[in-house]
C-alpha cells in the first residue's frame, strides 16, 4: 500500500514527507483494519509534520481524521456481545480491559471513524475521573501510530468511532478532529446559554464549532484575518466577521482561539466581558505576550486550554451531528497531493477543510 512518512521533521520547504510503497498493516488484538476512504487534514498534522510536536515514531504515516471500511478484525473484536451494541462500541472503559472491553459492534464492512485519540490506559487517576484526554500514557493516532495518509491503517476498536448518517465520506472526516476538539474548545469555553461567542480564527474546527453555538442559540462573532474566511462565516449565520484583533461589536462571554497566534491571546481577553472565559482551542500555540492583569484577567475572566478529547466528546459531537445536518466545507486532494494540501493549510489558500482521498 502507499502511505505518506514523515522521514525527518521540518518546515515544509525541506520536503519532510516521503510518499512510499509498503505492506498493508496487521491488526493487533483488539484492533481493526481500515481501508481509508477519506482523511482530513488538520494542523496537527503540520505540526508533527514540521517537528513542532517532538516526534514519537520515526516515519510516521500522520492524519488523525480518519473515515475508513473495516476490512479485517483483530484478536478479541467483536468476540463478545455482538448484537444490539452498536451505539455503545468504546463507552465500556473499564479498568483491565482496555482492548477488549467495549469493542463488540464493529464488522468487516462497516464504517468507522478514528480520531486524533487512539489509546489510553484507563487506569490513571485522570482516566478513573473521567478525563481520560489527561491520560499521561495516551497515545494518539498520525504521531504514536501510523494515522490515515496512506491506504490502510489500525485502530483499536475500543477507540473507533460510529459515523453519523446524512453526511459524505469527504465531510465526515473533518468531523473526526476539527468537529470533535471545536466541540470540547466551546464546552472549555463555558458559554452561558443564548451567550456571545467569539472565535478567532475560521479554518475547520472553528466553523463547525460556531455552528454547534449557533444551532443552542448563541450570537457568533467571528475574528480572523482571512477574507474568504469572514466571508463564509456571515454565510454560516455570524453575527459579525472582523479582522483577526479587531474588537467585536459587543462584548463577548466567551471566546475560543482557535489560530495558533499567542498574539491574539490578548485582544480576546480585552474583548470578554466580566466572567468571561477564554478558551485555547490548539495544541500548539506561539508565545503569549505579557499579559496585564488589569486589562486581561480582571473581573474573574478566566483563560482556558484545550487538551485533546475523550471518546465522551466524540460521541456527544457526533451524535449532535447526526441531529442537526453541519456544513462542512471540504476541498478534496488526491492522496499523492498530501503535501501540497498541508502546504496550503500553512498558507491559508483554503477555507474550511482539505480532505486526502486515497
Ligand atoms: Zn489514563
Ligand atoms: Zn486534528
Amino acid at each position: 500500500m502507499r502511505a505518506w512518512h514523515v522521514e525527518a521533521p521540518g518546515p515544509l520547504a525541506s520536503k519532510p514527507l516521503h510518499l512510499r510503497t509498503g505492506p498493508v498493516p496487521r491488526p493487533g488484538p483488539g484492533e481493526l483494519l481500515l481501508r481509508v476512504v477519506a482523511c482530513g487534514v488538520c494542523r496537527t498534522d503540520l505540526h508533527v509534520t514540521e517537528g513542532d510536536l517532538p516526534p514519537h515514531r520515526p516515519g510516521v504515516t500522520p492524519g488523525h481524521e480518519v473515515v475508513g471500511e473495516v476490512v479485517a478484525l483483530g484478536e478479541h473484536v467483536g468476540t463478545a456481545d455482538t448484537a444490539g451494541t452498536a451505539g455503545t462500541v468504546g463507552t465500556a472503559g473499564t479498568a483491565g480491559t482496555a482492548g477488549t472491553a467495549g469493542t463488540a459492534g464493529f464488522a468487516v464492512g462497516d464504517r468507522a471513524g478514528a480520531a486524533w485519540l487512539r489509546w489510553t490506559d484507563e487506569q490513571c487517576r485522570y482516566c478513573q475521573r473521567g478525563s481520560e484526554n489527561l491520560c499521561p500514557h495516551s497515545l494518539y493516532t498520525g504521531w504514536d501510530a501510523d494515522g490515515g495518509y496512506g491506504e490502510y491503517m489500525t485502530v483499536p476498536a475500543a477507540y473507533a468511532h460510529r459515523l453519523p448518517d446524512g453526511y459524505r465520506d469527504t465531510e465526515l472526516a473533518p468531523l473526526l478532529c476539527a468537529g470533535i476538539i471545536g466541540y470540547r474548545a466551546l464546552k472549555r469555553a463555558d458559554l452561558p446559554p443564548g451567550g456571545r461567542l467569539g472565535i478567532y480564527g475560521f479554518g475547520g474546527s472553528a466553523h463547525l464549532a460556531a455552528q454547534v453555538a449557533m444551532a443552542r442559540g448563541a450570537t457568533v462573532h467571528v475574528l480572523t484575518r482571512g477574507e474568504q474566511a469572514r466571508r463564509l462565516a456571515l454565510e454560516l449565520g455570524a453575527a459579525s466577521a472582523n479582522d483577526a484583533a479587531d474588537m467585536p461589536p459587543e462584548p463577548l462571554d466567551a471566546a475560543i482561539l482557535f489560530a495558533p497566534v499567542g498574539d491574539l491571546v490578548l485582544p480576546a481577553l480585552s474583548a470578554l466581558g466580566r466572567g468571561g472565559t477564554l478558551a485555547i482551542a490548539g495544541i500548539h500555540l506561539t508565545d503569549i505576550p505579557d499579559l496585564n492583569y488589569e486589562r486581561h484577567l480582571f473581573y474573574e475572566r478566566q483563560l482556558r486550554s484545550v487538551t485533546s478529547n475523550t471518546r465522551q466528546d466524540a460521541r456527544e459531537f457526533l451524535g449532535f451531528a447526526g441531529e442537526h445536518k453541519l456544513a462542512v466545507t471540504v476541498h478534496p486532494y488526491p492522496l499523492d497531493a498530501a503535501d501540497r494540501a498541508l502546504d496550503d493549510l500553512e498558507n491559508g489558500r483554503f477555507d474550511g477543510a482539505a480532505v486526502l482521498v486515497p
